[in-house]
């Protein structure tokens, strides 16, 4: 079957940066399962499933728009060393949960001057333009309850 809205399918991925250095991939993993229109995966790499079927190779480049988003200046912030009690030593690199006014966020330190930390609340991957490399290992139809939940369940998926 093709893929189309409600299907389950199951791909194996290699993801890189422009650079060609990977950043993630399913080699030595299950295939990922994902349900197809319900907005699991990022939409450029869902559009470009879209009508594939078992056993197809796709490789697709997709812009940070369609991919994590661009980079949001307001969400990279200076804050005090102070802000980070209880930590001894901050680092560039280090993550911490922050309370938003979105809820939880997760902030990566990407810059520590003196007595000031500058945090970055952006994705990893904002702004970075992604090259996939996908092959599709399985399609099959969506279960009620899958759809009804917005998710797979089973093998790679959601238990419940
Ligand atoms: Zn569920």
């Amino acid at each position: 079957m093709q893929i189309g809205k409600n299907s389950v399918v199951s791909i194996h991925y290699t993801l890189t940066d422009p650079a060609g250095t990977v950043i993630d991939s399913s080699q030595g993993r299950d295939a990922l399962p994902y349900l197809h229109g319900a907005g699991n995966i990022i939409p450029g790499l869902e559009n470009a499933l879209l009508g594939k079927a078992k056993g197809d190779n796709i490789k697709v480049v997709i812009q940070p728009e369609q991919g994590y988003g661009v980079k949001n200046d307001k969400l990279i912030q200076r804050v005090p060393k102070t802000a980070f009690q209880g930590v001894p030593d901050v680092k560039v690199g280090m993550q911490f949960q922050a309370q938003g006014p979105q809820g939880t966020q997760v902030v990566r330190v990407v810059e520590v001057s003196g007595d000031n930390v500058t945090v970055d609340a952006n994705h990893p991957l904002a702004g970075v333009t992604l090259h996939f490399d996908v092959t599709v290992d399985n399609v099959r139809p969506a279960t009620p309850e899958e759809i009804a939940h917005g998710h797979v369940h089973g093998p790679g998926g959601h238990h419940h």
